[in-house]
C-alpha cells in the first residue's frame, strides 16, 4: 500500500500558549530540513492543531520513515489516507478499501474511532463509528469488531478533509531541536558520550563537540572513529561542529611535572577547561559528559567534584545514574554500539596510571597543579589556537 501523506503527532499538552507554537514551528522546520536529506520532493505544513509531511514525488517509504523517526518532538508517525469530504458513500467506500487492502489477510480485530473535529458534519462519532464499522464487516467477513483490546484502531478524522489511518509509529520524543540553546558534549570514542548528547539533544538542545586527541600516542583511526560516532549522534542533532583538540603537549606536562597516580584526574581538569573555552566561543550554555557515578576511578564521587570544580558552566551528566547495561541498550537503540566498541586508544587509557587515586582531594590536586603554572597558559592558548573544526553532517 502506498501512502503519500504522513500526520505527525506531538505532544502539545506539554507544551501551551505561546511555547506552543514556537515549538510547532521548530517542529515544522526540524521535519522539512530533515526530509531534504531523503531522495524526493517533500512538502511540510502545519495546520491547526496538525502537522503534514506530503511526498510530492515518488519516495522510498523506509527512507522516508527512518528520517522522520529521527526527528525530536515527533511522538507518532502516522502513514495516511487523505480524502476531500464528497459524502458518506464516498467516505465509506475508502475506510473499506483502506482496510482490505491494507491488510489482505483479513485476519484481525478492529474498533473504528471517529473523530469529529469539523462539527458540521452531518453524523456524530458514535454513528460514523457504527456505520463503517458495519461496511467493513459486509466487505471483509474475516473481520471481527473488538471494542476492548483491538489488534486495530481504524482512525477516521473528520476535519476539513479526512484522515483515516491505522498506524501509529513511534517516533524519537523529546523536543524540537532549537527549542532550547547549544552545549558543548564532550565526545570521546566510548560508548557513554555518544548516549550523553543523544539524550540531551533530544531535550531540543543543539550540539557543539569536542574529542581531544594526543598524536601520536591516539592514531587517525581513533580520531575517524569519534568523526563516526558523532555521524551517527548528528543523525538526531543535525549538523555537529566536532572541534578537535590536540592535547599531546598538555598531557606530556602533566606526566612529566605531576604524580602519576593523579594524572587522569589532573588531564580531565584541564579538558574542562578548554571544553569551557571551546563552548563560550561557540555559543554554548552547557557541557555534557558521559559520566556515570563509580565508572571508573575517575567517575567517583570525588573525582567528579575535583573535576567539576574548574567548571563554571553547567555540566550536564545524562547518564550520571545509569548502569554500563542501560547505557549500552540506548547505544543499541541510536546506532553508536558497534562504533564505540571498536578497539581503538583514547587518549585518557595511554596517560593513565595503574592505581589512580580514587579519592582525590581538591587541595592535594591543587597543590599538584601548581607544577604547571608556568608551561599551561603557553600550552591552553596554543591548544585552544590549534584546534581543528570538522563540520559533520547527518
Ligand atoms: P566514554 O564511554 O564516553 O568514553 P568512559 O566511560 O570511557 O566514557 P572516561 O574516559 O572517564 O569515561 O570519560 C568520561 C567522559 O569524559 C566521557 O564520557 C567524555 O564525555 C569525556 N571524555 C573522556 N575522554 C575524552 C576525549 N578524549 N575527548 C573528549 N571527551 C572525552
Ligand atoms: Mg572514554
Amino acid at each position: 500500500m502506498k501512502f503519500q501523506l504522513f500526520l505527525i503527532k506531538y505532544a502539545e499538552i506539554a507544551v501551551k500558549g505561546k511555547n506552543r507554537y514556537i515549538f510547532e514551528d521548530k517542529l515544522v522546520s526540524q521535519l522539512a530540513q530533515k526530509m531534504q536529506r531523503v531522495e524526493g520532493e517533500f512538502e511540510v505544513w502545519k495546520t491547526s492543531g496538525r502537522i503534514y509531511v506530503k511526498a510530492l514525488s515518488e519516495y522510498d517509504y523506509e527512507e522516508a520513515l527512518d528520517a522522520l523517526k529521527h526527528v525530536f518532538g515527533v511522538v507518532g508517525i502516522c502513514p495516511v489516507i487523505q480524502i476531500e469530504d464528497t459524502g458518506f458513500e464516498d467516505l465509506s467506500r475508502t475506510v473499506v478499501e483502506y482496510m482490505q487492502e491494507r491488510y489482505p489477510d483479513q485476519d484481525l480485530t478492529f474498533k473504528v474511532m471517529a473523530r469529529r473535529a469539523r462539527k458540521s458534519y452531518p453524523m456524530d462519532s458514535n454513528e460514523l463509528n457504527a456505520r463503517l464499522g458495519e461496511a467493513i464487516l459486509n466487505a471483509c467477513p474475516r473481520m471481527k469488531v473488538n471494542v476492548h483490546e483491538p489488534d486495530v484502531y481504524v482512525t477516521v478524522e473528520v476535519r476539513d478533509e479526512i484522515n483515516i489511518y491505522t498506524e501509529v509509529i513511534r517516533g524519537a520524543g523529546g523536543m524540537p531541536l532549537g527549542t532550547n540553546g547549544r552545549a558543548m558534549l564532550l565526545l570521546s570514542g566510548g560508548i557513554d558520550s555518544p548516549v550523553a548528547g543523544y539524550m540531551i539533544a533530544k531535550r531540543g538542545v543543539m550540539l557543539d563537540a569536542v574529542y581531544f586527541h594526543a598524536p601520536p600516542y591516539t592514531s587517525e583511526r581513533a580520531k575517524q572513529k569519534v568523526v563516526d560516532l558523532a555521524r551517527l549522534v548528528a543523525k538526531y542533532s543535525g549538523t555537529i561542529q566536532l572541534h578537535v583538540v590536540n592535547f599531546t603537549d598538555i598531557q606530556l606536562a602533566i606526566y612529566e611535572k605531576c604524580p602519576h597516580d593523579e594524572l587522569t584526574i589532573i588531564m580531565r581538569r584541564y579538558m574542562m577547561k578548554i571544553a569551557e573555552a571551546l563552548a563560550e566561543k561557540n555559543g554554548c550554555l552547557a557541557l555534557v559528559t558521559g559520566e556515570s557515578i563509580g565508572q571508573v576511578a575517575s567517575q567517583t564521587m570525588q573525582s567528579l567534584t575535583v573535576t567539576n570544580e574548574v567548571c563554571h558552566m553547567p555540566v550536564f551528566r545524562p547518564v550520571i545514574a545509569f548502569d554500563k547495561q542501560e547505557i549500552i541498550e540506548i547505544s543499541e537503540k541510536i546506532g553508536t554500539f558497534e562504533v564505540s566498541i571498536q578497539p581503538f586508544e583514547d587518549c585518557c587509557t595511554i596517560f593513565v596510571a595503574k592505581h589512580p587515586v580514587t579519592k582525590p582531594k581538591l587541595s592535594v590536586i591543587q597543590h599538584s597543579e601548581e607544577k604547571l603554572t608556568e608551561v599551561m597558559p603557553a600550552l591552553m592558548e596554543q591548544a585552544l589556537s590549534t584546534v581543528e573544526t570538522i563540520v559533520v553532517e547527518p
